[in-house]
């Protein structure tokens, strides 16, 4: 008898002795008996010979030259896995032209072959049918089948972290049908390499649902990743995330000791979108350990939840699947210590920045409704997104109650002991945005020695004498803090329009060189709470751009990223890019001189087009749609953060610079960003939406194609790689009544049907810049022209191009 048969016989008399849920019992984690069945599950059963049999997924083929496949036995009837061993080989055809330059990437040509000896299958769809068609016969027994799934089991546990039997066990409960598969390949080339179709998304590359993953001992390499066959011809990130169900509410009644222990009761509000829903896997963060899931009435539900530093995730089996549009409610009573770290003094560090509550959040992009009720210890403030209905104190607790008014797509706090002010950003219709910053009374242990009495060591062995540098009190640069996010505000809410939230709280947190934004909630990093005598004893550099632009850049997200969100991967540019843009516009309002404008720009294109250390310029890895997937071990870990923010705020930059007009200014850039604010209210936007909106707005000059689209730009620097690179030349020669212009404008390194408006400017004398017009430019060419140019309120000085660094280019 195989070991999957033993075990398949043994469960029916556990699920007899079962009732479906039990009120009041305890219920421990990881009983569920379906659950262990597949915990413990390794092939064993029937055994059979394949030769020249192909598998199709997608756009992948699996070839078993010679071999054979030994299958897991059944759970609730279905059969889940199988090994092959033998010879065999994979091959990949990525069905764009993007993927295929990531391919190129990893792999020096855009398809991806391996020979392989061992293919390790965990399947929910028709793998068992069809591998059981292509039978040459009966195969070999042998103990060698189980040891290469125990291996991809624990490499899957220990290593990845991630609970497949937990996604296989969502299928397996499920009266639909299911459609997962993945195939972990151990191949010539490379041990560990993992092809997935996953219909709801394969893990972080959601909503795709095909992927191919290498993994290595230093981590993953995201080789390719797309939409399946069945889900349509649309481009990537077009489509919304193909969830089974969602939140809808959720109610939270949290208490966090001194200490920084957490414990809480959710309560959530479940709809499932899907018709069969069984399983229910949520957020949570691994420390925080689940002691009792139950429904409504009080019955206890099962949960997996396995051991804290491995495969943790947790899910809820429901007593009986749900139909599309049914809802149920939830009770999940978890706690758990490293959530939130006591930093001294009255500090407190939020950890788990998303899964401090079970929630079912995937990017940016899932709202729902919250109630809070928080209990901190006495004398402590907590911040959380929301409005704040009560505060009391109760014994050692200030019990603090606050719900949201609207949907968010995330939730957090900030816990301390807080200074604040207050200031007030009119609004045109009496709707007033209050912006409240806090700081820190105290500052934490950590920076406690900086009020030392004696001298502090600084860099290079020499000291500074504590008067120079004055004791730290963060509270001092509130002020500071205060009027850069309410003239940020002032500025967002004239160029994008008002936010739904009638307030936003400015926090100082614990981490000094990084911020965070929240819905109605920013953390500020500590050190942008520093004076700058006191950033230089912290090694740090005040002059540098991104203390300039930190507090501007964490504030616009409220716009971009909080009031419209961004639901996956492929869309992420557009919160940090438009963030950054953004910031751009700060600088140039809130100062007499462009030049903090052009240096931001400038800096902006040298991240974009420099070689890291590993030798890629970040704008040739790939299109800022890739996402986290352009940083790895082979391109290097910065390409994320130095493409990405960069170049998603330089395509937001680059419409800013078209649209413009000397009649109007930014009227037209300000209509479309207003539309798109209102448009995508509390919703998730993706690329395409964003380019709906630019064409509704776009000027007639934009439109080079002459067909009201914007595609000649997204194919060139949203979803290519394209960069051009500009000569210009050009003679001022005064006459009678003003002068004229002879230039000579050369585009090169680009394809041929590239095209380009290129702004040529004119500095004139008394100091002022003035755009003269746009030039539009196709392929690599050379243009020259005369152009007359009117009396002007002083000389033309010189004549240049891209002086706002309006295109993304290099010079020549
Ligand atoms: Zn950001």
């Amino acid at each position: 008898m195989s070991l999957g048969l033993r075990a398949s016989s043994l469960l029916s008399a556990v699920v007899l002795l079962t009732p479906a849920a039990s009120l009041g019992a305890q219920r421990a984690p990881n009983q569920n008996p379906f659950y262990q069945q597949l915990r413990g599950l390794l092939p064993g059963g029937e055994v059979i010979s394949v030769k020249h049999l192909e598998l199709h997924r997608d756009a992948a083929t699996f070839t078993f030259a010679a071999g054979d496949i030994a299958f897991f036995g059944e759970v609730n009837g279905k059969v889940t896995g199988a090994v092959f061993k033998g010879e065999g080989h994979f091959h990949l055809t990525p069905p764009n032209a993007q993927e295929r330059h990531s391919i190129s990437v990893y792999n020096h040509a855009d398809e991806y072959d391996e020979d392989f000896d061992q293919v390790v299958l965990r399947f929910t769809d028709g793998t068992a049918a069809e591998l059981h068609k292509g039978s040459a016969g009966k195969g070999a027994d042998g103990s060698a089948y189980a040891a290469a799934a125990r291996d991809m089991q624990h490499y899957q546990r220990v290593k990845l972290q991630d609970n497949q039997d937990l996604r296989l066990l969502q299928d397996v409960l499920s009266p639909s049908q299911g459609g997962f598969f993945c195939a972990t390949i151990h191949g010539k080339k490379n041990s560990h390499l993992i092809f997935t179709v996953d219909p709801y998304g394969a893990g972080d590359l959601a909503p795709e649902e095909v992927t191919l993953v290498n993994w290595n001992d230093w981590g993953p390499a995201f080789i390719s990743s797309f939409p399946s066959r069945l889900a349509g011809p649309e481009p990537s990130g077009v489509r919304a995330p193909n969830e089974p169900f969602r939140i809808e509410r959720e109610n939270l009644d949290v208490t966090i000791e001194k200490g920084g222990l957490l414990s809480g009761l959710a309560t959530l509000r479940l709809l499932a979108e899907q018709d069969g829903v069984a399983v229910v896997p949520l957020n949570l963060y691994a420390t925080l350990r689940v002691s009792r899931v139950e429904t409504d009435k009080g019955e206890a539900l099962d949960f997996v939840q396995e051991k804290k530093d491995e495969d943790a995730d947790f899910g809820v089996i429901l007593a009986k699947p749900l139909m599309k549009g049914e809802s149920t409610t939830l009770r999940v009573t978890y706690g758990g210590k490293d959530v939130v770290r006591n930093e001294g003094n009255d500090n407190y560090y939020p950890l788990a920045r998303q899964s401090w509550y079970p929630n079912a959040t995937r990017g940016l992009g899932n709202y729902a409704t919250y109630q809070m009720l928080f209990r901190v210890p006495k004398g402590l403030q907590l911040i959380a997104t929301g409005t704040r209905l009560s505060e009391k104190t109760e014994g050692k607790f200030t019990i603090s109650e606050w719900k949201t008014d609207v949907p968010m797509a995330v939730i957090g706090f900030n816990l301390g002991r807080f200074t604040m002010k207050e200031a007030k950003v009119a609004g045109k219709l009496g709707d007033d945005l209050i912006i409240d910053a806090y700081a820190n009374s105290n500052p934490p242990d950590s920076y406690a020695h900086l009020n030392a009495e004696d001298d502090l060591p600084i860099e290079g062995g020499s000291h500074v004498q504590e008067a120079a540098i004055g004791s730290i009190n963060t509270a001092s640069m509130l002020p500071v803090q205060l009027s850069q996010g309410e003239v940020a505000a002032r500025i967002y809410t004239d160029y994008f329009g008002p936010l739904p939230f009638a307030k936003v709280a400015l926090t100082q947190q614990f981490a000094c060189n990084y911020g965070q934004s929240w819905p109605m909630l920013v953390y500020l990093p500590i050190c942008g709470f520093l004076d700058q005598t006191q950033q230089h004893v912290m090694g740090l550099h005040p002059e540098d751009m991104y203390w300039k632009v930190v507090t501007p850049h964490e504030v616009a997200h409220q716009w971009w990223g909080q009031t419209v969100g961004f639901g996956s991967y492929r869309d992420q540019w557009m919160s940090e890019g438009f963030a950054n843009t953004s910031a751009s516009i700060f600088l140039q309002l809130t100062r007499p001189k462009p030049d903090d404008f052009r240096e931001f720009w400038k800096e902006q294109r040298k991240l974009i087009t420099e070689k890291n250390s590993m030798g890629f310029r970040p704008i040739d890895v790939g299109p800022v749609t890739m996402g986290f997937r352009l940083s790895s071990q082979k391109t290097g870990w910065n390409i994320y953060q130095n493409l990405v923010y960069p170049k998603g705020a330089y395509i937001l930059h680059m419409i800013r610079m078209m649209m413009w007009s000397p009649k109007d200014g930014d009227a037209r850039f300000i209509a479309t960003m207003h539309d798109l604010l209102a448009s995508y209210r509390l919703k998730a936007a993706t690329t395409e939406d964003f380019k709906a909106v630019v064409e509704k707005h776009m000027s007639p000059g934009m439109d080079l194609d002459g067909n009201g689209k914007m595609d000649w730009f997204f194919n060139q620097y949203v979803y290519g790689t394209e960069l051009p690179a500009y000569h210009f030349e050009a003679q001022v020669t005064p006459t009678g009544d003003g002068s004229s212009v002879h230039f000579k404008l050369t585009q090169s390194g680009v394809s041929d049907k590239f095209k380009m408006l290129a702004p040529i400017y004119l500095e004139l004398a008394e100091g002022r810049t003035i755009r003269l017009g746009m030039v539009p430019l196709t392929g690599s060419t050379t243009i020259e022209r005369t152009v007359p140019v009117p009396k002007l309120s002083s000389a033309v000085k010189k004549a240049s191009i891209d002086y706002l660094y309006d295109v993304l280019s290099i010079d020549n």
